[in-house]
């Protein structure tokens, strides 16, 4: 497991990449403002993933509790003019639910936030610590098969991945109980940018309750 700049000790401290505000750009909140605390640190990694576009690698802080609510403070006041009731909180990585943890789900509710976390599904979440879950797999086998979406990068047939065809998207969602599905284009700018021919093909073939997920964060040039 890579995690870096969690220490353990007195108190604990989170290992964190960046925080911002900005909408959310994909999957069923598109278009919701919210508070990204990006995570360093993934239990999968680049050999797995050789596309990942997040760098993850490095702390860029490990602040403790309080610390890592000033960085959501300053962020929501800077995006948002202050921490307003419903503003999500999106944790991401990384993979989030290595350091998401009672103290912060409950410090981040008292602030107002809906705690929404994108993971890849190789660890089970504890429910109770999110109000939304986003499900991203990057392995055909994941333990984590419940959850508000499932979302699923649609590699086709020009990238490395787990899901070259539609039969490959069936049997990972088989057996699964999201309430939102969703295929997502691949952004490959060594190939001219995301795949949405063919996903939008395979969207078409799949069906409902499959839905095409664009990266709309991309389109309209926010972080
Ligand atoms: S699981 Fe996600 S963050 Fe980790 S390497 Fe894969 S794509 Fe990147």
């Amino acid at each position: 497991m890579n995690t870096p700049g969690v220490q353990g000790g007195m108190a604990k401290r989170y290992a964190i990449k960046e925080v911002f505000a900005t909408l959310q750009g994909e999957g069923a909140q598109a278009g919701t403002p919210a508070v990204f605390l990006r995570f360093a640190g993934c239990n999968l990694g680049y050999e797995v993933c050789p596309w990942c576009d997040t760098d993850w690698a490095k702390a860029d802080y490990t602040p403790d509790l309080a610390g890592t609510l000033q960085l959501m403070r300053e962020a929501a006041a800077s995006g948002f003019g202050g921490e307003r009731p419903g503003l999500l909180a999106v944790v991401t990585g990384g993979e989030p639910s290595l350091q998401l943890d009672r103290p912060l789900a409950d410090a981040l509710r008292e602030r107002g936030y809906r705690i929404s976390m994108e993971s890849n599904g190789s660890r089970l979440v504890d429910r109770t610590l999110v109000d939304w879950l986003t499900i991203s797999p990057k392995q055909a086998e994941f333990v984590q098969r419940e959850g508000s979406e499932l979302k699923l990068l649609f590699t086709g047939a020009h990238a490395a991945g787990i899901t070259p065809d539609v039969e490959a998207v069936r049997r990972m969602a088989h057996g699964t109980r999201f309430e939102h599905y969703y295929l997502q284009p691949i952004d490959l700018p060594e190939q001219g940018g995301p795949n949405y021919d063919e996903a939008i093909r395979a969207v078409m073939e799949l069906g409902p309750p499959w839905r095409l997920s664009v990266q709309t964060h991309k389109v309209a040039g926010i972080p």
